[in-house]
């Protein structure tokens, strides 16, 4: 797993399926298969469940204060994970697997993303958990640059903020 001090695969995909508009059965499918989740088939209920999930995963990213941050992340890791195991199957680099007890898909995604945010809090910052800085922008993004220092979800979001800054310095006189 190449970004695991990211959190795995598990903080990619909770930026995916929030930036992702309706969570249809047929949209997550394709997207968990992206991701490499064994769980993918969900029914209507259970996409509707995850999607209520979700929205308490949204406020993790972007948020400033950390204390505030890490109180979300364990608000998410204790209603979703009930143990953790490092694993290295089929070949794969030491990962954690986040045990639910359960087989129900909405439960192992859950857990999956709330462990996958713990672990990039821990291990590269939660400020590595990013929302655009677009006023009106709501794109979430796992932030893999160098120096850590990204800002927007897009060049196109950069570039509107650039354009409207400039032309507000040059509409002030002097
Ligand atoms: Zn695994
Ligand atoms: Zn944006």
């Amino acid at each position: 797993m190449q970004f695991n001090h990211y959190g795995g695969s598990g903080t990619f995909l909770a930026a995916d399926l929030l930036n992702t508009g309706e969570l249809t059965p047929a949209t997550l499918r394709r997207l968990l298969g992206a991701h490499e989740m064994a769980n993918r088939d969900l029914d209507e209920a259970q996409a509707a469940a995850l999607a209520a999930w979700l929205a308490g995963v949204r406020p993790v990213f972007g948020e400033p204060a950390v204390v505030r941050q890490i109180a979300l992340v364990n608000e998410l890791l204790c209603g979703a994970t009930a143990s953790v195991r490092v694993s290295m199957h089929d070949g794969n680099a030491p990962h954690l697997h986040y045990i639910t007890g359960t087989d129900d898909p909405v439960a192992r995604i859950s857990a999956a993303i709330a462990g996958g945010l713990a672990v990039a809090v821990c291990g590269a910052g939660g400020s590595r958990l990013g929302r655009c800085s677009r006023e009106g922008c709501p794109v979430v993004y796992v932030d893999t640059s160098r120096n850590g220092r990204r800002r927007f979800c897009s060049t196109a979001c950069a570039n509107r903020v650039n354009v409207a800054a400039h032309r507000a310095r040059e509409k002030t006189p002097g």
